[in-house]
């Protein structure tokens, strides 16, 4: 019974506001690709921290990383330069093919900064009039919590009652290059969007929308930002989920997996005519590029340097597809697969994903619901061969129990 610890769960409802409605268990320790609740109880880790987890809980070179900077530095603000922040920016900028990197904290963050300097950019060099500056968005979007980024929400949910809300956004539909390209005029700036939507159920765009947009932003003189807070970092067999089609955008937003599932960070990464915009005073974080933050990404980066987790993800990936595909007409309706990143749609008759995600987890498979019937599954990257088909044993159970 996963409500074998109801102090702690019902202590969690009472202390809290309830922004979110977790699954029942109460985990204390990790290690890898497994959970460990408070009454030892283990699970296979299949959300990894939404992609916060890429390579699985307290990996070794991340944790070292972190005790040798809590033992040195952890704070200067930005007002001082300390001896982490260039390599981290160097290195990261290198990871990506960029000149220039600037690290924040939460994944919104990198939107919301993303998004300033696409207006800055367009007023500054691109000529739009002032105010009038137009950001291009999808349907289905998900790119954080803050009154703008919810703003050009397309889920009540997320949007609701949050108003007023910020103007500057056209939704188009995902993955329709025609409304896209009609959308754009003389004074849109940008175009942002998710090159796979993870929050909307790991939705893969038509083959030939990426490059496609990447074109007409390059035609009509228009930012491509590039959400990878999710999909990138090693998630769906590449570096970068816009690899997979060759597409190079003009900005990259990234966070999550860059913290090593330790701390916080965030980043955009660009090239100088598009970041050398902000000058000092116009932009900033107290604890964005702080030393614990910058000790910690630079393994993060010199982990994907090394292509392993990539080639993991892309090859595992096809494990899981094979296994995930099984079980279509077995109570799965369709399956989306990229690497080590799948969007299932339970079949809406059987149960919800909720009711499938809790009896998961009683059978030691930690999943989460994102909309209605569909599961994502984001298992970190250090995950097995057997434990991937562990996953997929626990699915089939519990679709045909
Ligand atoms: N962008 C994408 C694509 C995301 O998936 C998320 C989080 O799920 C965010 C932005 C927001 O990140 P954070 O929760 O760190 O603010």
């Amino acid at each position: 019974d996963i409500l074998r610890t109801p102090g702690a769960v019902r202590d969690a409802e009472r202390w809290t506001a309830h922004n979110y409605h977790p699954l029942p268990v109460v985990i204390s320790s990790a290690e890898g690709a497994w959970l460990t609740d408070v009454d030892g109880r283990r699970y296979l880790d299949c959300l990894a921290g939404y992609s916060a987890l890429n390579f699985g809980h307290r990996h070794p070179q991340l944790i070292a990383a972190a005790h040798a900077q809590l033992d040195r530095l952890t704070l200067t603000s930005r007002a001082f330069i300390h001896d982490q922040f260039a390599d981290f920016c160097r290195e990261l900028a290198e990871l990506c093919g960029k000149d220039l990197v600037l690290p924040m904290n939460t994944g919104a963050e990198a939107v919301e900064t993303g998004i300033k300097v696409a207006r800055k950019w367009g007023y500054q060099v691109k000529g739009v009039p002032a105010g009038q500056a137009n950001i291009v968005v999808a349907e289905g979007n998900f790119h954080g919590r803050t009154t703008t980024i919810v703003s050009f929400s397309t889920d009540e949910d997320a949007r609701a009652d949050f108003g007023p809300y910020t103007p500057g956004f056209t939704v188009v539909p995902y993955g329709d290059l025609a409304a896209l390209t009609a959308a754009i005029d003389e004074n849109t700036v940008a175009v942002l969007l998710e090159p796979i939507q993870g929050e909307q159920g790991v939705v893969v765009p038509p083959e030939g929308y990426l490059p496609g947009v990447r074109q007409v932003c390059t035609d009509r003189n228009v930012l491509f930002i590039a959400d990878e807070i999710q999909s990138g970092l090693g998630r769906t067999g590449a570096t970068f989920a816009c690899d997979h089609e060759g597409v190079v955008p003009d900005m990259y937003l990234l966070g999550k997996a860059l913290g090593g599932g330790i701390v916080p960070v965030s980043a955009v990464a660009a090239n100088a005519d598009v970041l050398g915009v902000l000058k000092p005073g116009q932009h900033g974080s107290t604890f964005g590029g702080n030393p614990l933050a910058c000790a910690v990404a630079i393994e993060v980066v010199r982990l994907l340097a090394t292509g392993e987790f990539q080639r993991r993800s892309a090859e595992l990936g096809e494990r899981l597809r094979a296994g995930l595909e099984g079980l279509v007409g077995r109570g799965l309706v369709e399956v989306r697969v990229r690497g080590l990143w799948a969007g299932l749609d339970i079949d809406p008759a059987l149960m919800s994903g909720r009711e499938a995600c809790e009896r998961l987890a009683a059978r030691g498979v930690l999943a989460k619901d994102t909309h209605g019937s569909t599961i994502r599954l984001a298992p970190p990257l250090v995950i097995t061969e057997e434990e991937i088909d562990l996953a997929v044993t626990a699915l089939a159970e519990v679709l045909t129990a």
